[in-house]
């Protein structure tokens, strides 16, 4: 059995449209291709300059094109994703509205690939509902004749658009690391031990990347829970959304004792930030029941782990200690 962790993340922001492009936009609106004059050439979509020679087109050159148009060329997406805007098998296409000499990219909803080719004549659906936005099209369909079904645009012009780009990473997680994960809720620390070097990893994808072999339940050993700090970082937090933190505080390297394992961007507990130094002998604290989930000890912000807390011990003098940063 393997699982996969989701995550996912959204740039959202919002552009101005400006009076071409948002002729445009409120044109879809009304369900209607509006184009720009070029020279001889119709834009669509319309442009703010020509594109070859940089120069400002006249805002008045605004034309209606379409609503038909011809294929130029497509590319079909068999299987489409959440981000696609159709939910069934679909062609992108480039198509030049009649009357333009550009064409623009949006989707064919064709039914099978096979009955998409290039050249052919297709025609858009609207939305009943519409915002002034791209989508207002819902996709290009075969054939000479618009789908209109009216219910209506935005109350106002729309001067601004939204834009929404996300990208979801799926990350296959390793039984060695699902077994890590459930040993921290037990207070502890999982590493394996690789039987041809000897060396101890904790975290990874479950094998020596020096020798090469996988490590599996049988190569695990408990972690100590005592180490000491190689390297330190005080961080100036920044109040980005979702920022919890205000103050500036520190994050340190932790080299457990006995083994090769450094916890890296590890909390301390109860150290002002200007005692925090290279040497300093700490052991691990773990959240009570009570506490559970909020723990902030490392990346993986669900860990049990709360931070480490200095043991009280002479500090090691060890001049190579704050090379050990992985
Ligand atoms: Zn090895």
């Amino acid at each position: 059995m393997s699982e996969v962790l989701e995550s996912t993340i959204r740039f959202p922001y919002k552009r101005s449209l400006g009076p071409v492009i948002g002729a445009f936009m409120n044109g879809l609106a009304e369900q209607r291709f509006v184009g720009i004059r070029c020279g001889d050439r119709v834009l669509c979509p319309p442009l703010e300059w020509d594109p070859e020679t940089g120069q400002d087109l006249a805002h008045d050159a605004l034309v209606d094109v379409g609503p038909a148009g011809t294929v130029e060329s497509w590319n079909w997406v068999g299987t489409p994703t959440e981000q696609h805007p159709l939910d069934q098998p679909f062609a992108f296409a480039l198509i030049r509205l009649d009357g333009a000499d550009t064409s623009l990219v949006h989707v064919v909803d064709a039914g099978s690939i096979d009955a998409m080719s290039t050249g052919m004549r297709v025609a858009p659906r609207w939305r009943a509902e519409r915002t002034g936005h791209i989508t207002d099209v819902e996709a290009f369909v075969p054939g000479e004749d618009e789908v209109r079904v009216d219910g209506g645009g935005p109350d106002e012009p729309v001067t601004m658009m939204d834009y929404n780009a996300a990208i979801t990473y799926r990350t296959p997680v390793t039984q060695n690391t699902l077994r890590a994960d459930a040993a921290t809720e037990e207070g502890r620390f999982l590493g394996l031990r690789c039987p041809e070097c000897g060396r101890t990893y904790t975290g990874g994808k479950g094998y020596c990347p020096i020798d090469a072999i996988e490590l599996t339940v049988d190569h695990e050993v408990d972690l100590p829970q005592t180490g000491v700090v190689t390297n330190y970082t005080i961080i100036t937090p920044i109040q980005y959304p979702g920022q919890t933190e205000t103050d500036p505080f520190e994050r340190v390297h932790v080299l457990l004792d006995g083994s090769d394992v450094i916890l890296g961007y590890q909390a301390l507990v109860d150290v002002p930030n200007d005692q925090v130094r290279i040497g300093m002998r700490v052991s691990a604290v773990w959240a009570s029941e009570g506490e559970k989930g909020g723990g902030t000890g490392g990346w993986q912000t669900t860990s049990n782990l709360i931070g480490w807390m200095p043991t009280g011990e002479p500090d090691v003098e060890d001049p190579d200690l704050v090379n050990r940063i992985n």
